[in-house]
């Protein structure tokens, strides 16, 4: 843009060739990128899961510069085939064993279009009365889904590591410390501030005692049972410790599927000590919280109706395309409390009698997630996901079976939801670093095939293959493929011919 020598601004042409794209162009280049998706997914499973580009290949493909003139849309394509692709881990394939496996699915795809079509802001309820409403209703669906009462209220974050956040943030200000107003440095009348959570507990746990200022240290990672669940008498033993120092018991986080094994923590039992210590109760159920929509394993929420908070992610296990993090409170003032900023340019008439989501969280700015969320329940109803998430546990089962039966592997821990946990144990005569050697070569090497993609963690000090099952797509064979991958690597390794 020239400016004139008095000040102003030349007249000028805009280039006819700057800015958005014309609809009927839009319309043709959408239904080339929805043909390109739905041969994607029809086609997933003939790529390799794991990518296999080297460290800085991706961004050596691509040029450091933006381009100066517009580029067409199949040129684009071209290079997500060419460069993008390669780099990809594909999350949608049924081969994808590790971490949770999640999928996106189809209607949650079109969601996704239609979020980034409305491009909505749901800071306030003004700002799109049917983000703000849907986000509560279909959050109401989704919580009854899961068995709970009423009494809750509901939002929708990215992820639960920014639930768990905010959870522990009401807890602060629960507390009725004045930290918000005053912060944490240099006050002598602060006690030191604790959060128990078990050993198994996600590091999403930590990261927010990080952020809030309470401190890594004051994380306590309560000893589980043998079965990888909080042990509430340890933990009431460590609260009562921390009070005999002059401690501040704030709040404590049960998991209900915990990472590594998916062990359920007595909620019940944790809910006891929280109430008796006055702390809050946060419970992340991110991945097995789902779990709870089917009634045979409703269990997995027991006691969660005394919790004051509740996070649930229905980007891990309901299909909904990442991200997508439901967070209930019982709470919502101390919520509200925490956070609630209303500068002069986001004052409304309405302020009072409406949900403005800014004032329950930190960020300002809110994507319209509910929509993706709402379209994928309405496009399954209770009976598919519920059918999904039985079947899913359903083939954990049937793997652990075989795991069980095969002579120098064994299930290390519980299969309660969709995850097997398992290593090799051989014969006899090898040592436990050996047995850890192996387990790992053996995952690398299914990793290496292409054809599935599992990750491993660490139980009683030593490693483990971690199972996710979680994908829409993820059938029998799929599960049985990477069991024989997994026993003939070992084979492979200990030189005997895999049959
Ligand atoms: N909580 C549990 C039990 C998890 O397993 C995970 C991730 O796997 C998280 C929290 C963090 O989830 P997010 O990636 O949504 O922050």
């Amino acid at each position: 843009m020239r400016i004139r020598e008095d000040g102003r601004m030349a007249e000028h042409a805009l280039p006819e060739h700057a800015g958005d794209i014309a609809p009927e162009e839009f319309r043709a280049q959408g239904h080339a990128l929805v043909d390109w998706v739905a041969d994607y997914l029809a086609t997933v499973e003939q790529r390799p899961v794991l990518s296999r580009v080297r460290p800085g290949q991706v961004r050596a493909a691509l040029p450091a510069e933006a381009p100066v003139l517009p580029e067409p849309f199949a040129a684009v394509l071209a290079d997500v085939d060419r460069i993008v692709l390669p780099g990809i881990t594909h999350w949608q394939h049924p081969g994808f064993f590790a971490y949770f496996a999640i999928t996106g699915s189809a209607p949650g795809i079109l969601g996704e279009l239609l979020t980034a079509a409305l491009n909505v802001n749901g800071m306030l309820w003004r700002t799109s009365p049917s983000a703000t409403e849907l986000e509560q209703v279909v959050l109401d669906w989704l919580r009854r889904m899961l068995g709970l009462g009423d009494g809750w209220f509901g939002m929708i974050n990215d992820t639960a590591s920014v639930s768990s956040l905010l959870a522990l943030a009401a807890a602060r200000e629960a507390a009725g410390l004045d930290v918000r107003t005053k912060g944490t440095a240099g006050r002598g009348d602060l006690p030191v501030l604790r959060v128990y959570c078990s050993t198994q507990a996600h590091s999403s746990v930590d990261k927010a005692a990080i952020t809030l200022g309470i401190g890594h240290d004051n994380v306590v990672h309560v000893q589980t049972d043998a079965q990888f669940r909080m042990r509430p008498d340890l933990l009431a033993a460590a609260v009562r410790r921390d009070r005999s120092v002059g401690h501040r018991p704030l709040a404590v986080v049960a998991t209900t599927g915990t990472t590594s094994t998916t062990s359920i923590d007595p909620v019940p039992a944790i809910a006891d000590v929280a109430e008796r210590e006055r702390m809050w109760l946060h419970v992340d159920g991110a991945y097995g919280g789902v779990a709870a929509i089917v009634p045979e394993l409703r269990g997995v929420l027991d006691g969660v109706d005394r919790a004051d908070s509740l996070v649930v992610n229905p980007h891990k296990w309901l299909f909904t395309p990442i991200d997508c993090s439901a967070f209930w409170t019982r709470r919502p003032d101390i919520l509200e409390r925490a956070f609630t900023l209303v500068p002069d340019y986001l004052v409304t008439t309405e302020r009072g009698e409406v949900t403005d989501y800014m004032n329950y969280g930190v960020q300002l700015g809110r994507r319209f997630r509910a929509l993706k969320l709402w379209m994928v329940l309405r496009a399954f109803g209770t009976e598919g996901v519920t059918a999904r998430v039985r079947e899913h546990c359903a083939l954990a089962r049937r793997l652990a079976d075989l795991v069980d039966d095969e002579p120098g592997w064994q299930v290390v821990a519980p299969v309660p939801l969709s995850t097997v946990c398992f290593r090799y144990v051989g014969g006899g005569g090898l040592d436990g670093a050996e047995l850890d050697r192996r387990t790992a070569a053996a995952v690398d090497a299914v990793n290496a095939s292409g054809e599935a993609y599992l990750s491993t963690t660490r139980l009683a000090g030593r490693t483990v293959v971690r199972f996710a099952i979680g994908s829409l797509r993820t059938q029998w064979r799929h599960v049985q493929r990477a069991w024989d991958l997994l026993r003939a690597a070992v084979d492979e390794a200990a030189g005997v011919r895999a049959s």
